[in-house]
């Protein structure tokens, strides 16, 4: 069984690219982790055939096309909600 679902690649692309403006108080591993975590539950996955490569790249444009505002909508949502509620012990702080 090799599918993959595209949203992955595609939130990752996204996350790396706006990384600056979502204003993360960490953007440590597990943070980012967690913000991909949230965003891909939120969103409709989109599998493709992994060793298609066409395929791949033409699901890569077309959510790319039609939508990466949403996709950067829900990236910033899940970053809010990672800030308040962190799970890294670098937030946390040393009491917890
Ligand atoms: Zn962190």
């Amino acid at each position: 069984m090799k599918v993959h679902n595209i949203m992955e690649v595609v939130v990752v692309d996204v996350l790396k690219k706006y990384k600056d403006q979502l204003h993360m108080p960490c953007t440590c591993e597990q943070c980012m982790n967690d913000v991909l975590a949230m965003t891909l539950n939120h969103l409709k996955p989109q599998y493709i055939v992994k060793d298609s490569n066409s395929a791949y790249v033409r699901a890569l444009h077309e959510a790319d096309r039609q939508g990466s505002t949403a996709i950067l909508t829900k990236v910033a949502w899940a970053a809010r909600v990672v800030a308040e509620n962190p799970r890294c012990d670098k937030l946390r702080g040393p009491s917890e």
